[in-house]
C-alpha cells in the first residue's frame, strides 16, 4: 500500500499535516530522522506510517521505544482497533504474557513492539533483536520522546543514554527520534548522545495556534483558580500544575468541595493509586487533574480544554510543554498561569539553594528570567514564547494581551525611586526585604522602620503615590529585568545589580500593565468560538446535537468494554462528523475523518443502528 493509502484505510485520514509526509518518505526510503514538533502534531503517525509500509514491504518490525510504560497499553490498544498488529513488552506483562510477545515477535506477527528503554538493554531482549536482524527482520527503530536523552528537562532517563547500541549492533536499520521539547540546548543533546549527526532534522513550527494564553497577577490564587474554571470550563476536562505534593491534594479537595470532579497526581501517591487516577483522568470525561509536573508526559488525551498553572513554572521549555498537553485535538484550549512575586521569589531561592554548581545555575536563572519577561509581558505573549524557541511571528489575536490590551503605565520614576531605596539601606549598612523596602518608600513608619532609623532616609515616603501593588508589579519587572536581584541566603533580601545602574539613570523605561483583565471581559472580547466547541458542537443542528449525544453515549459503552479511552474508539470529530452526515448506510460512513477500513467493519453496522434509534 502507498503511505496515501495507509493513511486513508488504516487511520482514517483525508491528508497529511504539516511536514508528515516528508518525513514519512524519508523513513519509508531507509533515511534516519530526528522529528521536533509540537504536541498534538501527528507524531506518532510518522513512524507508525514507515512501520506499516516498511513490514508490507517484507521489512520486519518497527521497534517503538518509550519511556511511558503506562501508556503502553492505550496505544497498543489504538492501533489495535485501526487493524495494526501491535504489542508491548514492559514490566507489567507476567512472565507469561511476555513469553507470548516473544513468541508472536519471533514469528514476525508484529508490526509495531512498544518497549520501554531498560528492556532493550537487557541481554535477552538483545539475542531477539539479533535474531531478527541477521534475518533481514528488524525494520525500523522509533525513540519516542528523545528529550528523556537530555539532562537538562526534568524527564532526563539515563537508559535512553544507553540508545546508542541499537545504531552500533543494527547499523543498517533505520532510526527516527520524536520529541516535542523544542530548545536547541536538549536538541544538540539528542542529536550528540544518540548519535544522530547523519539524520536529517525535521523541524515543524511550534506555534499552537488553538491555545490561548492568558497570565494574571496572583492576588488570591484558589479563588481565581475557582473562578477561571466555573466562568469558562464547567465540565471540561483539564490539568491544574501546583509546585509542591500538598499544594496538589490540597486544591483537588479544594476544587472537590465546590462540586468540580478532580483526582491528584504526585510521585509521592502510592503507584496504583497514581495509575488509577491517571486512567480515570484518560477514560472518564470531564475529570481535572490536579498534579505536580510529574504529571503529564506522553499523556494523549485529546480533549484536554485547558491547562492552569498555579504556580509558575521553572522556565519557559517547561510552561510549553506543560500548556501544550491543551487542545491536542485542534479545538479551542486555554493556557492560564497565574504567578505573583512570591513565585519569582520561591524558583530564585530553589536555584541558589540547589547543589549544582555556579555555572549551571547561571543557566538556570537566565532561564527564569526569560519566563519572568513574558509573564509581565504587555505584548502578544505568543510572539515572545515562539521568539523564545527562535520563531519569528505576528501578534496572535488569540492572548490575553491581544485580546484586551492592557493599559500598561510607566513605572520607571517607581522603579528609580525603588532602586534608590534599596541602595540608601545598604548604605546604611543593611540589606532588606520587599515588604520593608516598600514601607519605607510610602512613608510607612512601622517599628522596623523607626528602630533602624530608616524615616530619616530622602527615599522616606517619596513614592507615597503608588500603591503596594503597584509597587510589587515594578518590583517583579525589576527582577524579571534583572535590575534585583533577591538574595536567598540572606533572607530574600532585595540587592542591586548592574543592570540596576541604567534604570535608576532612567535609560530603561519600566513598563507595567495597569489593570488585571477579568475572565468575564476575556470571554465576551472572545466571542462564542473557545471552549463550548466540544460539548455542544455549533455547526450541529437540533438532530445533530442528538445524534451525537447518542453516539457519545454508545462510545462510551464500547470503550468500556474494551477497556481503552473513549478517544481510542473515535475521537469527538469524528463523532461530530458522523452526527452531521447522519449516515444511513455504510456507504454513507466510508471516508469520514477517523474511520478507517478496520473501524468501519467493526463498527459501522452499530453506528447505523445508533443513527436509527435517535
Ligand atoms: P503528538 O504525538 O505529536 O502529540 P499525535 O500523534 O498523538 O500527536 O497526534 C495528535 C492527534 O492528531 C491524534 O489524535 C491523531 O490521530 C491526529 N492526527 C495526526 N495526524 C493526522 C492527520 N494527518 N489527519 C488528521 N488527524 C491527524
Ligand atoms: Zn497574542
Amino acid at each position: 500500500m502507498s503511505i496515501h493509502l495507509i493513511l486513508q484505510e488504516v487511520f482514517g485520514y483525508g491528508a497529511f499535516r504539516g511536514p508528515q509526509q516528508a518525513i514519512i518518505e524519508h523513513v519509508v526510503a531507509g533515511g534516519d530522522a530526528l522529528v521536533l514538533m509540537p504536541t498534538g502534531g501527528g507524531k506518532s503517525l510518522c513512524y507508525q506510517i514507515p512501520a506499516i509500509a516498511r513490514e508490507q514491504a517484507g521489512q520486519g518490525i518497527t521497534v517503538v521505544i518509550s519511556p511511558l510504560i503506562a501508556l503502553m497499553h492505550d496505544q497498543v490498544g489504538a492501533l489495535d482497533e485501526a487493524g495494526v498488529s501491535a504489542a508491548f513488552l514492559n514490566s507489567t506483562l507476567s512472565f507469561e504474557e511476555a513469553a507470548q510477545v516473544e513468541k508472536r515477535l519471533l514469528r514476525g506477527d508484529i508490526t509495531l513492539l512498544y518497549c520501554a528503554p531498560e528492556r532493550v538493554m537487557t541481554p535477552r531482549f538483545l539475542a531477539q533483536l539479533d535474531s531478527l536482524y541477521e534475518r533481514g527482520k528488524l525494520s525500523l527503530f522509533a525513540i519516542d520522546e528523545a528529550h528523556c536523552v537530555s539532562q537538562w528537562g526534568h524527564d532526563f532517563r539515563p537508559e535512553y543514554r544507553a540508545l546508542t547500541v541499537l545504531h552500533e549492533r543494527y547499523g543498517n536499520v533505520p532510526r527516527i527520534a520524536l520529541t516535542a521539547t523544542a530548545d536547541t540546548l536538549t536538541r544538540a543533546d539528542i542529536v550528540e548522545r544518540l548519535q544522530l549527526q547523519d539524520a536529517r532534522l525535521f523541524l515543524s513550527s511550534f506555534d499552537r495556534p488553538n491555545i490561548s494564553y492568558t497570565i494574571v497577577e496572583k492576588t488570591q490564587a484558589t479563588q481565581q483558580l475557582l473562578r477561571f474554571i466555573s466562568n469558562e470550563h464547567r465540565g471540561d476536562a483539564g490539568i491544574v500544575y501546583c509546585q509542591s505534593r500538598k499544594r496538589v491534594e490540597d486544591i483537588a479537595n479544594m476544587l472537590c468541595d465546590e462540586g468540580i470532579a478532580a483526582l491528584p497526581y504526585h510521585a509521592g501517591l502510592d503507584t496504583k493509586v497514581r495509575q488509577a487516577n491517571q486512567d480515570q483522568f484518560l477514560r472518564s470525561e470531564g475529570i481535572v487533574m490536579v498534579a505536580t509536573v510529574a504529571f503529564g508526559m506522553g499523556i494523549d488525551k485529546p480533549d484536554v480544554r485547558f491547562v492552569a498553572h498555579l504556580d509558575m513554572p521553572k522556565n519557559i521549555e517547561g510552561y510549553y510543554q506543560e500548556t501544550g498537553r491543551a487542545g491536542r485535538d485542534g479545538a479551542a484550549a486555554d493556557a492560564w498561569m497565574c504567578y505573583g512575586l512570591q513565585d519569582v521569589v520561591n524558583q530564585r531561592r530553589m536555584i541558589d539553594e540547589s547543589p549544582a554548581g555556579e555555572e549551571f545555575k547561571q543557566g538556570l536563572r537566565g532561564k527564569l528570567d526569560a519566563l519572568l519577561g513574558l509573564a509581565e509581558a504587555t505584548d502578544c505573549r505568543r510572539v515572545r514564547l515562539l521568539h523564545y524557541f527562535g520563531e519569528m511571528s505576528q501578534p496572535c489575536g488569540n492572548c490575553d494581551n491581544c485580546l484586551q490590551p492592557p493599559a500598561v503605565w510607566d513605572g520607571t520614576d517607581a522603579a528609580r525611586k525603588l532602586l534608590s531605596t534599596i541602595y540608601r539601606v545598604q548604605q546604611m549598612g543593611g540589606s532588606y526585604g520587599a515588604v520593608h523596602i516598600m514601607d519605607i518608600l510610602r512613608g510607612k513608619a512601622t517599628e522596623k522602620v523607626t528602630q533602624r532609623g530608616h524615616e530619616t532616609l530622602s527615599t522616606f515616603g517619596i513614592g507615597a503615590e503608588f500603591s503596594e501593588q503597584q509597587l510589587r508589579g515594578v518590583l517583579r519587572q525589576l527582577i524579571a529585568i534583572g535590575a534585583v536581584a533577591v538574595d536567598a541566603q540572606a533572607f530574600n533580601t532585595l540587592q542591586l545589580t548592574e543592570a540596576s545602574r541604567a534604570v535608576l539613570k532612567g535609560e530603561v523605561p519600566v513598563q507595567l500593565r495597569a489593570s488585571v483583565s477579568t475572565p468575564a471581559d476575556r470571554k465576551a472580547k472572545r466571542g462564542s468560538t473557545a471552549s463550548a466547541v466540544v460539548k455542544a458542537p455549533p455547526s450541529l443542528d437540533a438532530g445533530g446535537q442528538a445524534r451525537y449525544l447518542a453516539l457519545k453515549a454508545w462510545r462510551a459503552e464500547v470503550a468500556t468494554e474494551h477497556n481503552l479511552p473513549a478517544y481510542v474508539i473515535f475521537h469527538d470529530a469524528t463523532l461530530v462528523a458522523i452526527a452531521e452526515r447522519a449516515p444511513q448506510s455504510l456507504d454513507d460512513l466510508q471516508g469520514l475523518s477517523g474511520i478507517g477500513a478496520k473501524k468501519l467493519e467493526a463498527y459501522g453496522e452499530e453506528v447505523l443502528q445508533v443513527m436509527a434509534s435517535v
